[in-house]
């Protein structure tokens, strides 16, 4: 008998989106749990496998029990999105982590948008999103946004070549702008919206150099920063 799939997370809540193209959004965010780059010890940050590692401050491992953190079977899932969530309220699901793509599936996806939901995933780029392409594949047309996808590349991770099979109209790239990022590199990706976000390191970011980025690159790359912290909320 196999046993059937779980999906293991971290946090699920409802919020406004703060960065990239649906910034000001609500949104009802689920983590997954784990990350390819780096394990998420403090220990480990040496042996990540992006710079991003050096950085990085989002939990993507520890369940947050009081933040409806957990194992959930799709049903489980399911019926505890139908039971708490409303796409009247909150029209978009946003699928993040850690690396979703380790997790994230076409049935998943599939069931959200059954529900009405649209599903918002964000990625670093480096994992096959052959599962999104196959619910865009078997659903189409789809309007802008039922299915979107934020790819934000960590250097020195490759793009995934599947990344390049998703229609422009799905796909939003956003470039944490860290010192070893040529931004020039995903030139070929052709997408609906491209930002370029400032970097936090030790509670200093670099947005002058972003901001002298986007002036001089007339309107390749937009800026976003992180409007919730602003709005000083999660
Ligand atoms: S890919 Fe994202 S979650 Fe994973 S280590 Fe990098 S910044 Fe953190």
């Amino acid at each position: 008998m196999t046993k059937e799939k779980t999906y293991k997370i971290v946090e699920m809540y409802e919020t406004i989106q703060g960065e990239g193209f649906w910034s000001g959004h609500s949104i009802f965010i689920i983590r997954f749990k784990g990350c390819n780059v780096w394990t998420g010890k403090e220990s480990d940050r040496h042996k990540a496998k992006a710079m991003c590692g050096l950085w990085c401050d989002t939990n993507f491992v520890d369940t947050k029990k009081e933040k409806n953190g957990g194992t959930y079977t799709l049903d489980e899932l399911e019926e505890y999105v139908l039971t708490n969530v409303s796409p009247e309220r909150t029209p978009i699901i946003l699928l993040t982590g850690g690396e979703p793509m380790l997790q994230v599936d076409a049935e998943l996806i599939t069931s959200f948008i059954d529900m009405d939901f649209r599903v918002h995933i964000e990625t670093n780029g480096s994992q096959s999103v052959e599962e999104v392409l196959k619910v865009i594949n078997e659903n189409p047309p789809f309007m802008i946004s039922t299915v979107w996808v934020t790819v934000s590349p960590k250097p020195p991770l490759p793009l995934h070549k599947s990344l390049f099979d998703l229609p422009p109209f799905a796909l939003e790239l956003k470039c944490v702008f860290d010192k070893q990022m040529d931004l020039h590199a995903y030139d070929d990706l052709e997408c609906y919206a491209r930002y370029i976000q400032p970097v936090e390191i030790d509670g200093k970011t670099n947005l002058q150099q972003c901001i002298d980025f986007v002036m001089n690159n007339g309107n390749r790359f937009a800026l976003t920063t992180q409007a919730h912290k602003v709005w000083k909320i999660e």
